[in-house]
C-alpha cells in the first residue's frame, strides 16, 4: 500500500506538469510553458533564447513521453505517470536531471536578464509563477532552489532541485 501523503505529491507532481490542466501530459503542455516563460521575460520566439526554450521543452517532452508514454499515443495520463514515470524517475533521478537539464538550460537564460549565468531569487520567483507554483509558495521554493546562499539560482541548483522534487522518495 502506499500512503495518502505519497499519492497527494504524485498527484501535485502530475498538475504541474500537466500545465494546461486538460489531465494529460503531453507536448502542448511544455510548449505552452515555453510560450509563457517568453511571455514573461519579453523574449521573443525567434531569438536565440526563445529558439533554445522550443527546442528544449520538445527535448524534455520527447524524454518523458520516452520513459511514460507506454501506448504511445502522444501524451501520459496520470496512470502512465504513476506507474512508469514515477518510478523510473525516483530509480533514476540523474536520468532525469538530463532530460530535463536542456530545458532548465535554456529557462535559466531566458531569466537571466543580466547575462551572468545565473538568475535573481526575484526572477526566478516569476519563473516559478509562470510554471504554475502557488503565489504564497513562490518566494520560499525560490530560496530554496539557491541553496548555497548567493542570492542567485545557477544551472545546477535549479537542475539539482528539480530532480529531487520529482523524484519522490515513497
Ligand atoms: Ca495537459
Ligand atoms: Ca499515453
Ligand atoms: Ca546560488
Amino acid at each position: 500500500m502506499v500512503s495518502s501523503e505519497y499519492e497527494r505529491r504524485i498527484a501535485a507532481r502530475f498538475a504541474t506538469f500537466d500545465q494546461d490542466g486538460n489531465g494529460y501530459i503531453d507536448r502542448e503542455d511544455f510548449s505552452g510553458a515555453a510560450k509563457a516563460l517568453l511571455a514573461e521575460f519579453t523574449t521573443a520566439a525567434r531569438s536565440d533564447k526563445g529558439q533554445a526554450l522550443y527546442v528544449g521543452a520538445e527535448a524534455f517532452w520527447q524524454g518523458m513521453a520516452g520513459i511514460a508514454d507506454r501506448d504511445g499515443d502522444q501524451r501520459i495520463s496520470r496512470e502512465e505517470f504513476v506507474s512508469s514515470a514515477v518510478k523510473r524517475l525516483r530509480d533514476n533521478p540523474d536520468r532525469f536531471a538530463e532530460i530535463a537539464r536542456p530545458f532548465l538550460h535554456a529557462a535559466l537564460a531566458v531569466a537571466d536578464t543580466d547575462s551572468d549565468g545565473s538568475a535573481t531569487v526575484d526572477d526566478t520567483v516569476r519563473v516559478l509563477r509562470i510554471l504554475g507554483v502557488k503565489d504564497d509558495l513562490c518566494r520560499t521554493a525560490a530560496a530554496a532552489l539557491d541553496t548555497d546562499g548567493d542570492g542567485r539560482v545557477g544551472e545546477e541548483e535549479i537542475v539539482q532541485a528539480f530532480a529531487r522534487y520529482f523524484t519522490v522518495p515513497e
